[in-house]
């Protein structure tokens, strides 16, 4: 008997994922029947889900053994009160190397002064020896955030000379790495940043972490970039401390509202550079194999992968 698969993720992504999900489950060896159109609930053994997904009532769902997320965030569900079984999280090699390559390029981007350099396009040479342009060892770099993505991201920075320090809730050792923790970590993982990296997950306690006291902390003129998610930042904070210097520049990925709406002050602040949630988009092909162990892992009795912790919410 085949194990009914229910992709419940918005339609547009049905075409993407579908060829992909039937080889890795086959792959997997898992005889599936895999379908997007709303099956009986009650057949139901695991629902792939997104958001903007039309599925917020997981009650009729009573065979099913686990809701597999396609992002790694799941702030949108993890506080569904009718979801009550294992709650996976996307976990993958190339989404992380996604996010690593997007941290590394947008870094780079302000290490190296590109804006100034490169823009300038306009016959004045700028040259000026008496001026040196800081060596990566000299640009301490901070990642709030050094979970799976956070990690990739620093090692990366490290490997180019970057001095990263991370920061987490729980203590946590890494070779290589300046690791702090907690609430009483936090002051002294932003004190002196040249560059803030923000890759924790949206939750009650995460949110505003970057607000009016926690933006004074770091070096004057450091850049923020915040690939995790918008609620991370307090808006009116980030703004006050670009308007004054404090901060040189935001790099974003995310917002508190995506899209973006088209009169948020971000658009137009000219230390801010918006991109739309890109820096780690789910890729099908390998996002379908990582879905397909933990259905095979279901099915065999085994502990599913990347499981989410309702009470921490991540
Ligand atoms: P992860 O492996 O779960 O790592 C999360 C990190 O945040 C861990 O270091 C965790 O610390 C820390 N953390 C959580 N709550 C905290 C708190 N209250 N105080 C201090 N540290 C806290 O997650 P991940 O895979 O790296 O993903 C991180 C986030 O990136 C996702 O949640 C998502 O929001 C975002 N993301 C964005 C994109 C994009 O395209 N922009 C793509 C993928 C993911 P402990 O380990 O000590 O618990």
């Amino acid at each position: 008997m085949p194990v009914t698969v229910f992709f419940a993720a918005p339609p547009r992504l049905w075409p993407l994922y579908a060829p992909h999900l039937c080889r890795a489950l086959a792959e997997a060896g898992v005889d599936a029947a895999l379908t997007d159109a709303a099956p009986d609930p009650a057949a139901v053994d695991y629902i792939l889900w997104a958001p903007g997904s039309t599925l917020t009532d997981f009650r009729p769902y009573t065979r099913a053994k686990a809701v597999l997320n396609l992002w790694a965030g799941v702030e949108r569900i993890v506080g569904n009160p009718t979801l009550t079984i294992p709650l996976c999280r996307m976990v993958d090699p190339a989404m992380t190397d996604s996010m690593k390559e997007w941290v590394v390029g947008h870094v780079l981007r302000h290490h190296l002064g590109m804006d100034a350099h490169i823009l300038g396009q306009d016959g004045v040479w700028r040259h000026d020896d008496t001026v040196l342009q800081p060596l990566a060892r000299e640009r301490p770099v901070t990642i709030l955030g050094f979970g799976e993505l956070g990690q990739a991201a620093g090692r990366a920075l490290a490997s180019l000379g970057f001095p990263v320090t991370g920061w987490g809730r729980t203590a946590r050792a890494v070779p290589g790495f300046r690791c702090l923790h907690g609430a009483a970590g936090l002051e002294a993982a932003l004190a002196g940043a040249q560059i803030v990296v923000t890759l924790l997950p949206n939750t009650p306690a995460t949110e505003n972490i970057l607000n009016a006291r926690t933006l004074a902390l770091p070096a004057r003129g450091a850049v923020v970039i915040n690939p995790g998610r918008g609620a991370l930042i307090d808006d009116a904070a980030l703004l006050a401390a670009l308007d004054d210097g404090r901060i040189g520049h935001a790099t974003l990925d995310v917002f508190r509202t995506e899209p973006l709406p088209p009169d948020h002050p971000f658009w137009r602040h000219p230390r801010v550079t918006v991109t739309p949630h890109i820096a780690a988009t789910t890729r099908p092909d390998t996002a379908s194999r990582v879905l397909a162990e933990n259905v095979r892992r279901g099915e065999a009795g085994l502990p599913f992968l990347h499981r989410v912790d309702p009470a921490r919410g991540y």
